[in-house]
């Protein structure tokens, strides 16, 4: 089993609602994402994956999805408020925690056909979120 990972980054706004800390109110982070990939055996080239591949596929998605976006819960008053005013607003089912950004992610390059091993992002140099499954979690 190999894992070979790539880093990503993007920039966002967002803001948590109904919750007491400063993280209530709008503001942005400079995210670092970290998106390691399983590959049992190497192709021909002695590769377990091509990193230009990965970019690809998910740096694409990132630029052009979540970069340069607000991320807001759908209840959340402001995403109408933003939305009229012509932002572009990304909606989580609830708060947009790093926690549930990184398993966003997860499942999204999942999706593509990748054996990820986790998604690590961090929301500050100082805060990281990891998202994997669990032994329970892959059946
Ligand atoms: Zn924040």
């Amino acid at each position: 089993m190999f894992s070979v990972a790539r880093d990503f980054s993007f920039s966002y706004g967002h803001r948590l609602y109904r919750y007491e800390g400063k993280c209530r109110r709008l503001h942005g982070h400079n995210a670092e994402v970290r998106v390691e990939i399983l590959v049992d055996s190497l192709n021909e080239q002695g590769m377990a994956l091509d990193f230009v591949d990965l970019k690809a596929i998910v740096g694409t998605w990132i630029d052009e999805t979540l970069d340069h976006r607000v991320f807001l819960a759908k209840d959340d008053p402001l995403a109408e408020i933003l939305t009229a005013a012509g932002e572009p607003v990304f909606l989580f089912d609830e708060n947009p925690t790093a926690e549930r950004l990184a398993k966003m992610i997860y499942e999204y390059v999942e999706a593509r056909g990748f054996k990820v091993g986790q998604v690590e992002f961090w929301e500050t140099k100082n805060c990281r979120a990891t998202y994997r499954r669990t032994a329970e979690e892959e059946k």
